[in-house]
């Protein structure tokens, strides 16, 4: 099973990615916990290029790390892994490409998707959860824990605005495959909607 978190930032994903963890643990499951960028040592390098050298990087280029990092994450950890018939769980995947750099404008969604997909050799995960914020609460959370607010100042202000529309037009285009939750409610809630929707899909 591949179950993928995605959201902006300060949406909750970690913290949600790491509840499911602990839950299937405790079920006796083997679970492999990831990510993009950088789920591999060499994605560890690629996620250096791109997020600290934002800006620099031509947009095209971008993409491509992303894309570069995705294939290698894919074809070494993530598929490996479900052929073990081991959980994975990942905060971060190519719906995170999309709403991003679809909506920095660098390419049109359908390209992004498309590269991806070849990149990922098609693969798509069984459940992407996401956790939809608006950006203004998204903020205050990330202030309150003294974390940055990824390119507030970088960006024109609506960029964030149309990172959470993206992800949720991905989510109306594929309903099977994302849950929709809102990240407002408080963790253990989401965990419980995330929980049930995991066993139905483990049982199934
Ligand atoms: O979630 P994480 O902290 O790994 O993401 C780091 C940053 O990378 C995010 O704030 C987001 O701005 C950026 N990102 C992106 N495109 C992706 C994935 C992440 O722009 N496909
Ligand atoms: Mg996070």
């Amino acid at each position: 099973l591949w179950v993928t978190f995605e959201g902006g930032d300060g949406a909750g994903k970690t913290t949600q990615a790491a509840l499911l963890e602990d839950w299937l643990r405790e079920d006796g499951r083997t679970v492999v916990r990831t990510r993009e960028p950088g789920g591999t040592e060499v994605g560890v390098l690629i996620r250096e290029i791109v997020l600290h050298h934002r800006g620099e990087v031509a947009p095209r280029a971008e993409a491509l790390l992303y894309a570069a990092d995705r294939a290698h994450h894919v074809a070494t950890l993530v598929r490996p892994a479900l052929a073990r018939g081991e959980v994975v769980i990942q905060d971060r995947y190519l719906d995170s490409s999309v709403a991003y750099q679809g909506a920095g404008r660098i390419l049109d969604a359908t390209e992004i998707r498309d590269l991806s997909l070849w990149a990922a050799e098609g693969a798509l995960p069984d459940l992407t959860v996401l956790l939809d914020l608006d950006p203004a609460s998204a903020r205050a959370r990330l202030d309150a824990d003294d974390k940055p607010f990824d390119r507030l100042e970088a960006e024109q202000s609506d960029f964030h605005a149309r990172v959470r529309a993206g992800f949720l037009a991905l989510a109306a285009a594929e309903p099977d495959r994302f849950l929709v939750l809102d990240a407002s409610l408080p963790p253990g809630e989401l965990a419980a909607a995330v929980r049930a929707r995991v066993a139905s899909a483990l049982d199934g």
